[in-house]
């Protein structure tokens, strides 16, 4: 089974119009290799922007946008939420749920994780959905009991059947912004346990899912931890601001 390979960019609250411009320019001259995608996640406010300069640079069917959050409602008296609808309607394919950011700053619980993925299910549009332990849960030997714990309730709640149209993204938060990449052989040995995890449920599914490795990924490091048997690619934080570094990346795996 050939899985793509997806590098996903995820600007968190960074860049600015001009990011836009100078990235799509770039994209548009980066050559991808039949099976990569790319997923460029800019703030909200950007979305729209990033959309019109796609069609502009003509850019390879294979890059498409994402957001990196959406609202659990559907529309309404939710003041400063987006809706699934709105994501669909300004051209976004995929959505960056349950980020480790959002689950402690914002306190986003694995069952409002799950709804949410459901949610964007629903809505026809790809879910990113993010799982990783803390430096502690990894020292204290809790690892796979916290994934099993995150992984769980998106199975209750869409179906294992469901489970093959999501991508799900493993971020050790230890490894998030801090320059502490995990090693191709650990971040392997943890990305097997989660396809482990699934196909003790269904193994058609665990073939199938991708399952991409985040934490202070960049050029140098991405081609080792791609190349491994159960990583299907990346979600990229830091190093998807850097235009040059981000199009190297999409172009060498
Ligand atoms: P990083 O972020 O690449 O800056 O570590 C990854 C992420 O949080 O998605």
């Amino acid at each position: 089974m050939t899985r793509p390979v997806i590098v996903a960019a995820n600007w968190k609250m960074n860049g600015c119009l001009s990011l836009v411009d100078e990235m799509t320019a770039s994209l548009a001259k980066v050559e991808l290799s039949e099976n990569t995608r790319v997923i460029i996640c800019p703030s909200f406010p950007y979305l729209a922007s990033f959309a019109s300069k796609q069609i502009d640079c003509n850019l390879n069917a294979n890059i498409a946008l994402g957001s990196q959050n959406v609202s659990e409602h559907e529309k309404g008296a939710y003041t400063g939420e987006v809706s699934t609808e709105m994501l669909n309607e300004v051209g976004v394919k995929y959505v960056i749920v349950g980020h480790s950011e959002r689950r402690s700053l914002y306190k986003e619980t694995s069952s409002l994780v799950a709804h949410k993925v459901a949610k964007v299910l629903n809505a026809g549009m790809t879910p990113i959905f993010c799982i990783g332990e803390s430096e502690q849960e990894r020292e204290t030997g809790q690892t796979n009991t916290v994934l099993a714990s995150q992984i769980q309730p998106v199975i209750d709640e869409i179906g294992i059947e469901n489970f093959s149209k999501i991508v799900v993204a493993y971020e050790p938060v230890w490894a998030i912004g801090t320059g502490k990449t995990a090693s191709p052989e650990l971040a392997q040995e943890t990305h097997q346990f989660i396809r482990q995890f699934i196909a003790d449920v269904d193994l058609e599914v665990a073939k199938k899912v991708s399952i991409l490795y985040g934490g202070s990924v960049n050029a140098a490091n991405c081609k080792e931890l791609f190349a491994q048997q159960d990583i299907d690619g990346g979600l990229i934080g830091g190093a998807s601001l850097k235009v040059d570094e981000f199009s190297h990346i999409c172009s060498a795996v």
